[in-house]
């Protein structure tokens, strides 16, 4: 398992830096033995366009290498830690299952290439290859732990969009009231602090944020039954991710949902299928 590169200027390169650039340059194994001497063993690029695996870097090794297959660092098993995924540019991040033998979730088998391994599931990537960046649920649950945890990824894809700095694409409620974010489509995070209902149809405004700093999230009449709480006072002390574009005024800045998939809470609320 390699996760990372050498390049010829010994600049460490990941796998998701290598997959933006044009053109793969030489790459070299980082790694060293257990006497510290350095691998440096040519390492090439697998699966890189590939929708079904992940990409990753392959190649020889000296003994005892500290990067080759034979001395895996996935075999105590990854359950409960984020991880990186490298899945197109979107880079989110999800939460390992359950061990479980089996061949990895991008298609290689551990510890070898060529033999099924015994060892733990590692990543689980879901559907967020290039081009298909996730909007579902369990991607933006993801990405609020991730949020939460003060782990994003550097670069974040909302779908449909560019490769962006995460911090311009998934912001904290207090951050999302900043001018340059008025009429684009961003991901708003923070804890429910207030909610309101909003005009006689059954909207719900939930405030994210301390007094001074909310950010509103107004769910609309048609969507507010399908989050399985009786009172929207329930919604209050959870943490909330919302995908959609900012409205209101400049002093009272919300973000309003288009779809129940773009909002997600944790703890988590359940979502009701939409009646037919
Ligand atoms: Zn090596």
């Amino acid at each position: 398992m390699t996760d990372v590169v050498l390049d010829d200027d010994g600049v460490a390169r990941s796998i998701e830096e290598v997959r933006e650039l044009r053109v793969v340059p030489p790459l070299w194994c980082a790694g060293q033995d257990p006497n510290g001497q350095p691998c440096r063993q040519r390492m090439r690029v697998k699966a890189l366009h590939s929708t079904l695996k992940s990409p990753h870097f392959a190649g020889g090794h000296i003994g005892g290498c500290d990067h080759g297959s034979h001395r895996s660092e996935d075999r105590p098993g990854d359950v409960g830690h984020l991880h990186p995924v490298a899945t197109g540019t979107a880079g989110w991040r999800v939460v390992v299952g359950e061990d479980a033998p089996t061949t990895g979730p991008d298609g290689r088998r551990r510890p070898d290439d060529q033999v099924a391994g015994t060892t733990t599931r590692r990543y689980v990537p879901g559907p967020t290859t290039a081009g298909n960046a996730g909007t579902g649920r369990r991607h933006l649950e993801s990405v609020l732990q991730a949020a939460i945890a003060g782990a994003l990824p550097p670069t974040m894809t909302l779908p449909g969009g560019q490769p962006l700095p995460a911090s311009e694409t998934v912001v904290s409620a207090s951050d999302g009231r900043d001018s340059r974010f008025a009429a684009r489509d961003f991901i708003v995070w923070g804890a429910v602090t207030v909610t309101r209902r909003v005009g006689s149809e059954g909207a719900t405004m939930l405030l994210l944020g301390d007094r001074a700093q909310r950010f509103g999230v107004l769910i609309p009449a048609d969507l507010r039954p399908r989050f399985a709480l009786a009172r929207d006072d329930e919604f209050v002390g959870r943490h909330a991710a919302v995908l959609g574009s900012r409205r209101g005024a400049a002093d009272r800045p919300y973000i309003a949902p288009r779809d129940a998939g773009h909002v997600t809470f944790l703890p988590s609320v359940q979502v009701r299928p939409p009646k037919p």
